[in-house]
């Protein structure tokens, strides 16, 4: 052990309840971790068969890294999973990857090969998926303030369905389509008024919140959409939030909901084969203490709820949609830092270790956002020394800047060392900024011993190349790892 090692004792009197001490501190959690992920004979972690120090030294640090195989899986295994649930009701259901979890041209047609469909939330995303060569019917196009050109570019690539959350969307679009002449299938977002059980950032479905209609506002918006020429209206929608794992709130939306889609039935409102979209938000394992529904299991008991709906009411099962995202691309995610500095403070009776990497709330900014727990492992070796309670932080000015805010690590984490962050798939690369003039990192995509680059790092360079006040870009050294 080393000189200033904490007593067991000191390093639990700060730790959070849900946070068991480990036998190891090196161990794997099952379900954190990509499948693919173990440690080599050298202790070094492996994902996809490639040791994690052989990544850093190829891409640097922080690099996200994304197991390939496990996201292909996810994605056809959500397929499998909505598709069997709909099937056992004589029923159908699509699929859309949530790409604000995470999209590039790569990962869009990884999902298009699964046959998932591709959901977009800005022209930079429906840019992508369609560079991505995703067939347009098969994109769906969010948000509560698509702008004009957004619209009229998603019509004029023909895409599936809009996904209205506005009356003035509708009149906007009422508008694009006649002067298009083309014709716009949508879906109505309704805000069903239920909570999810989840942090309040990210429960989208109670009434106080910029997201969708109330359940009398829908009605009167689909009576509108009814009239107009060009616009069809394919069904409801309703999202109820993020990182949820019961199927309870699904249920009692699904039922509102249903209700209005009857009424809209009878008023021969709905056409042929109506869509009912539950969106995503099915979660995942950040620590061990994270014990998510498996995802076919979440689909049955979804759909089977919403079978019961509509057998109450005498209505046939809609064709179901989902949007899931982080379930499909957060645990195939893992970020490699390196340790930077290392201390220890004593608060009253307990001890915590920070350990500080090369990133931070600059990649990963869930933390300082929504309050969002993490976990860590070495990932160049196996520690030798007793698990501490440890804080990961990042590089930056801000006392905010966490990383994980409580893991046990071995107490011989040193400078140099690789600290590997798990489920960093979902929601990391696409909230990261410059924050302090820091690159953003690349993204590499690993899968049978095999890695290649599938978002570019950015350089200091880079950075400069936005200030107007600078020119020509002078040459900046590139840092150890940097190309
Ligand atoms: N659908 C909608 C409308 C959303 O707002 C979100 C997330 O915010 C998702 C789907 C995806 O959620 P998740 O990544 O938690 O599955």
């Amino acid at each position: 052990m080393h000189d200033d090692a904490t007593a067991p004792e000191q390093s639990r009197a700060l730790a959070p309840d849900w946070l068991a001490e480990p036998d190891d501190p090196n161990d794997l959690a099952a379900g954190v971790w990509p499948a693919s992920a173990h440690r080599a004979g050298d202790g070094a972690l492996v994902i996809a068969g490639i040791p994690a120090p052989e990544l850093a030294r190829e891409f640097g640090t922080p690099v996200l890294v994304l197991d390939e195989d496990e996201v292909r899986a996810r994605a056809r295994g959500a397929l499998a999973a909505f598709g069997d649930a709909a099937a056992r009701h004589g029923g159908r259901a699509r699929v859309y990857y949530a790409g604000k979890a995470f999209l590039s041209t790569e990962v869009a047609r990884w999902m298009i090969d699964a046959g998932l469909n591709v959901d977009v939330c800005s022209a930079g995303e429906l840019a992508v998926a369609l560079a991505a060569d995703v067939p347009p019917a098969r994109i769906g196009f969010h948000g509560n303030n698509k702008r004009v050109f957004e619209l009229e570019r998603a019509v004029e690539a023909g895409i599936g369905t809009i996904i209205v959350d506005s009356e003035i969307e509708i009149e906007r679009l009422a508008a694009i389509t006649e002067r298009l002449d083309r014709r716009q299938s949508v879906l109505i977002r309704v805000n069903s008024g239920v909570h999810a059980e989840t942090h309040s950032f990210l429960a989208t479905a109670h009434e106080d919140q910029k997201f969708g209609f109330t359940l009398e506002a829908a009605e009167r918006a689909a009576e509108r959409v009814h009239e107009l020429p060009l616009v069809d209206l394919a069904g409801l929608h309703c999202h109820i939030g993020s990182q949820i794992f019961g199927t309870g709130g699904f249920r009692e939306s699904a039922s509102r909901v249903l209700e209005l889609h009857a009424r809209l039935l009878e008023a021969g409102i709905l056409g042929e084969d109506p869509v009912l979209n539950l969106g995503g938000g099915f979660g995942i394992a950040y620590t061990r203490a994270d014990t998510p529904t498996p995802i076919a299991e979440l689909a049955s008991g979804i759909v089977d709820a919403v079978a019961d709906e509509c057998a109450v009411r005498g209505i046939d099962l809609p064709v179901l949609a989902f949007e899931p995202g982080r379930s499909i691309v957060g645990t195939p995610g893992v970020t490699l830092y390196e340790v930077g500095t290392t201390k220890t403070v004593t608060v009253g009776e307990g001890e915590r270790r920070y350990v500080s990497v090369d990133g931070g709330m600059s990649d990963n900014a869930r933390p300082a956002l929504y309050g969002a727990q993490y976990s860590a492992r070495l990932a160049s070796r196996e520690g030798t020394d007793a698990p501490v309670l440890s804080r990961v932080v990042g590089l930056h000015c801000e006392s905010g800047d966490v990383v994980v805010d409580h893991e046990y690590l071995p107490g011989d984490v040193t400078p140099g060392d690789l600290l590997a962050v798990p489920a960093t798939g979902a929601y990391c690369a696409p909230l990261a900024s410059n924050y302090n003039h820091v690159p953003r990192p690349p993204v590499v995509a690993v899968s049978d011993g095999r890695a290649r680059i599938i978002v570019r790092g950015e350089r200091i360079e880079d950075l400069l190349a936005r200030d107007a006040g600078i020119d020509p870009v002078p040459a900046v050294r590139a840092g150890e790892g940097e190309e």
